[in-house]
């Protein structure tokens, strides 16, 4: 089945059950809510997006749900940030950036990810890749204060 961020609307319950997960509405709902917002959002955030169009949905679902489909690999736990955890419903390997004044984190996809050798005694399961800075609108904001400022 092919995977993230291939997957199109329609294809969530298809894709769950391929990874294990039993496709019950609110695993649809939040998986479906990664897909199309693809802002690396944390759970309370995805719960307030959910929450006004799903009734029966609570926090603690919303968290038991991100958690299993983590641990199903059917959706990624972004460490960037320091302070919450964020979530990727891309899988696929790509560098992530995390901009630490509007705390956004953005895929860089024109970054290659680069392939790193350790040594054939090694299993690698996972590589991640972040980098933290300022964003493109943050650094130019940043840039026009300076000389605004400059004596
Ligand atoms: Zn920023
Ligand atoms: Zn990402």
């Amino acid at each position: 089945m092919t995977r993230l961020p291939f997957l199109t609307p329609g294809e969530e319950k298809e894709y769950l059950a391929s990874c294990g997960v039993r496709p019950l509405n609110h695993r649809v709902a939040v998986l479906r809510y990664l897909v199309e917002n693809p802002v690396h959002p944390s759970a309370e955030e995805i719960y307030e997006g959910l929450k006004n169009h799903m009734s029966s949905i609570s926090k603690t679902t919303v968290y038991n749900v991100l958690n299993l489909l983590s641990d199903k690999n059917a959706i990624k736990r972004i460490t960037i940030d320091k302070h919450e955890l964020r979530y990727d419903a891309n899988t696929q390997e790509h560098i992530h950036f995390l901009c630490t004044s509007c705390k956004s984190v953005e895929d860089l996809h024109h970054v290659a990810f680069p392939s790193v050798e350790i040594g054939e005694e090694y299993e690698i399961e996972e590589v991640d890749i972040e980098i933290k800075g300022l964003c493109p609108s943050c650094a130019q904001k940043k840039r026009a204060n300076n000389w605004r400022y400059r004596p």
